[in-house]
């Protein structure tokens, strides 16, 4: 075996681990977030301007007359899921809110 044959040998093996190291320090990352998230308190400032509850059906309709029954955060375009139901808001960066949430900002997922 020649010199060339052995170091690209070498060569391709740590390419192929890197392949592999890459997404799954990903996805480390991305559970270690998701673990420093916190759900959203009703009480954060933005979140009661907002008017956000965790449960759309207990939403205000005098004072949300925008609302429709079927918006829930798990249909917003800001939302992306996690786990337990929960899921990341743009709006809220730090904090879960709830699949089945709602607030003043809702606005139907593209597609
Ligand atoms: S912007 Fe959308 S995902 Fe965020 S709290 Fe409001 S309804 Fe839920």
């Amino acid at each position: 075996m020649s010199q060339s044959n052995s170091s690209r040998r070498r060569f391709l093996k740590i390419l192929g681990a890197a392949a592999v190291s890459v997404p799954l320090a990903g996805v480390a990352v991305r559970s270690a977030r998701a673990q420093d998230l916190t759900p959203l308190d009703l009480s954060n400032p933005t979140a009661s301007a907002l008017g956000y509850v965790e449960d759309t059906t207990k939403v205000d309709a005098a004072k949300y007359p925008q609302h429709k029954a079927e918006q829930d955060c798990a249909n917003c375009q800001f939302f992306t899921a996690t786990d337990g139901g929960r899921g990341t808001c743009q709006l809220f960066p730090g904090h879960t809110v709830a699949g089945k949430g709602w607030c003043a900002s809702w606005a139907a997922k593209a597609g």
